[in-house]
């Protein structure tokens, strides 16, 4: 089953989460020189149209970017991130959004690598045709969970590793804890970021049970919220569960989500959280 598209949800508080992190983890990884790979799991389009019939349908991003991509008091910890918002829509207007990929090509120097993967029939062809003339990026037509096997451990010993399923099968919430053991079993070293979405809580609290059972140390959550939990409202928050974060991260989301969640959710119906499922 391939009925999600991530161009309805693009640019929604969701990926301002996840984007917020994907981008600290890479500005962390590239103050080492050693080169590292970027490998995208599951990584959609690449590049979404917010004017586009999908977008528009759902308006989710009028939520999300387009209520802090333009704030005056942006805190540091966004710059990265809102830097390749900006980069994609230079006379002002947002009509673009980067998806993970490009927000990695945005980042990465260019001795580092990225592996992209992705299986959406319509979906895939945007993919590569952004990656064509890019030669440190290789794209794929396959199955995301496959990767965690065959590209790792990265001939450079260093990387970052998102793991962004659309979470349409049950099976995938026991499919990511199941790749990241077997991800982190052939590279203990890596930084996995594995996004989540708070559907229906118990699924998450198992996630993190069956983490914590692991025996793998260091793995911190980070999550945002814009209405309390519940079984009848779909979406309600969203996280990110981090393995082997750079140091930085646990500090960087402690300063910066009172400044999103204040933005994102005026109401005041939210909640944050960073704390380690298991610490070092
Ligand atoms: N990572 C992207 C970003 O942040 O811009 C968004 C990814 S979206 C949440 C999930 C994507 O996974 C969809 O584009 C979907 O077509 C794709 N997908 C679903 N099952 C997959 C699988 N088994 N392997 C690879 N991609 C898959």
């Amino acid at each position: 089953m391939l009925s999600y598209r991530h161009s309805f949800h693009a640019g929604n508080h969701a990926d301002v989460l996840k984007h917020t992190v994907q981008s600290l983890i890479i500005t962390a990884l590239n103050e080492k020189e050693k080169p590292f790979l970027y490998l995208d799991t599951h990584a959609g389009a690449g590049r979404y149209q917010l004017s586009g019939e999908h977008a528009e349908r759902t308006g989710e991003y009028l939520e999300g970017i387009a209520r802090i991509w333009q704030q005056d008091d942006l805190p540091e910890e966004l710059e990265s991130y809102i830097s390749c918002v900006k980069a994609l829509n230079q006379n002002g207007k947002l009509r673009y959004y980067p998806g993970s990929p490009l927000i990695a090509r945005h980042l990465l120097r260019p001795t580092d690598k990225l592996s992209l993967t992705e299986l959406h029939p319509s979906d895939y062809p945007m993919l590569r045709n952004e990656f064509q003339k890019d030669d440190r990026a290789r794209t794929e037509r396959a199955d995301g969970f496959q990767q965690l096997k065959s590209k790792l451990p990265p001939p450079s010993r260093r990387g970052l590793i998102l793991i962004d399923p659309p979470y349409e099968m049950k099976s995938d919430y026991q499919a990511v804890v199941k790749g990241l053991l077997e991800g982190y079993k052939r590279f203990g070293t890596g930084v996995f970021a594995l996004w989540y979405p708070v559907v229906l809580r118990q699924q998450i609290k198992r996630i993190c049970n069956e983490l914590e059972a692991s025996g793998i140390r260091r793995i911190l959550q980070i999550e945002l919220g814009v209405r309390p939990d519940s079984d009848r409202f779909g979406m309600t928050a969203s996280g990110m569960i981090v393995i082997n974060p750079p140091w930085k991260l646990e500090q960087q989301m402690n300063n910066v989500l009172p400044w999103l969640l204040k933005h994102l959710v005026p109401a005041g119906t939210g909640h944050t959280k960073v704390s380690w499922i298991v610490p070092e």
